[in-house]
C-alpha cells in the first residue's frame, strides 16, 4: 500500500513550478488531489489529467488565495467534491521585487497577501476539522530568502520569515491533535519564478550554492511528500531548508 493512500491533499499553486511538482509527487504516493491555481487553466488541467492517468482523484479549484471571500468560497466548492483536506500544502507564492526604499505599499501588499496572508487564511479553513479528525499535516512553503534576508526582496523575506514563525506557533498549539505543521525552504530552483532573473545573477547565486548548481521543483516536493507521510510523524515546527548548502 502506498504511504498516501487514502489521503486526500490540497496544495495551493499547483499548476506551474514547484506546486505542480509537489500534487505529481503527493499522487505518485497515493494521495488524491485538489490543485489550486490562480489565472493559468490549462497548466492547471495539465497537472489534473496527469494525476488522474496515475489512477487517483484530481480537481482543480482557481481562486487567488489573497482573497479571504474567494477563499471560503472556494472552501465550500472543495467541500463538495472533497470533504474533508487532510493535507494543506501552502506552496503559491510571487514575487515583486525593488530595494525597500523604492518599495510601494502595493508591492508590499500583494507580496504579504498571497505570501503569509494566503497561508494563514488555507490554515484557517481546513486546521480544525484536522484537529477534529485527529490527524493532519500543513506543510508551508517558505524560502531561503526569510532564513537570509536578499537585497530587494524585503517585502518577499519578511513574508517568508513571518510564514516561519507562524508556522512554529501553531505546530505547538495542534502537537497534541496529531497534526503537524511544518515548512520547506528551498534555495534557488528552477521555474517559472527564476526563469526572470539575469543570467549574471543565476551564474553568482550557483557559485555561493556549495553544490554549485540550482535545484530542482522535484528535489522540494519529495521532501513535502516525507513531511506528509507517515514516516514524519514526530517531525513538527521544524523549517526544513532544501539548497544545495546555500545556507547551513
Ligand atoms: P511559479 O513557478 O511562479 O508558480 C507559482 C504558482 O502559484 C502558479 O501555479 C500560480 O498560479 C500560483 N499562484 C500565484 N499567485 C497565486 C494566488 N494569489 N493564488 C493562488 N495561486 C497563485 O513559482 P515557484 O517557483 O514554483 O514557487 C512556488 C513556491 O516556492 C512559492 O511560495 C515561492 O515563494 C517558493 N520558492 C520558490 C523558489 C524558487 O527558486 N523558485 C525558492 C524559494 C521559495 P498560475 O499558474 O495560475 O499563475
Amino acid at each position: 500500500m502506498l504511504p498516501l493512500q487514502g489521503r486526500v491533499a490540497l496544495v495551493t499553486g499547483a499548476g506551474r513550478g514547484i506546486g505542480r511538482a509537489i500534487a505529481l509527487s503527493l499522487a505518485r504516493h497515493g494521495a488524491d488531489i485538489a490543485v489550486n491555481y490562480a489565472s493559468n487553466d490549462k497548466a492547471a488541467e495539465e497537472v489534473r489529467d496527469e494525476i488522474r492517468a496515475m489512477g487517483r482523484r484530481a480537481e482543480i479549484f482557481k481562486c487567488n488565495i489573497a482573497d479571504d471571500t474567494a477563499v471560503h468560497a472556494m472552501g465550500e466548492t472543495i467541500k463538495k467534491v472533497f470533504p474533508a483536506i487532510d493535507i494543506l500544502v501552502n506552496n503559491a507564492g510571487i514575487t515583486r521585487d525593488k530595494t525597500f526604499m523604492k518599495m510601494t505599499h502595493v508591492e508590499w501588499d500583494e507580496v504579504v497577501g498571497v505570501n503569509l496572508k494566503g497561508p494563514v487564511q488555507m490554515t484557517h479553513l481546513y486546521l480544525p476539522q484536522m484537529v477534529e479528525r485527529g490527524w493532519g499535516r500543513v506543510i508551508n512553503i517558505t524560502s531561503v530568502i526569510g532564513q537570509m534576508g536578499n537585497f530587494g526582496q524585503a517585502n518577499y523575506a519578511a513574508a517568508k520569515g513571518g510564514l516561519d514563525a507562524f508556522t512554529k506557533s501553531v505546530a505547538r498549539e495542534v502537537a497534541r491533535k496529531g497534526v503537524t505543521v511544518n515548512c520547506v525552504a528551498p534555495g534557488f530552483i528552477r521555474t517559472d519564478m527564476t526563469a526572470g532573473v539575469p543570467e549574471k545573477a543565476l551564474e553568482h547565486i550557483k557559485t555561493i550554492t556549495p553544490m554549485g548548481r540550482m535545484g530542482e521543483a522535484e528535489e522540494i516536493a519529495e521532501v513535502v511528500s516525507f513531511l506528509a507521510s507517515p514516516s514524519a510523524s514526530f517531525v513538527t515546527g521544524q523549517e526544513i531548508g532544501v539548497n544545495g548548502g546555500l545556507y547551513m
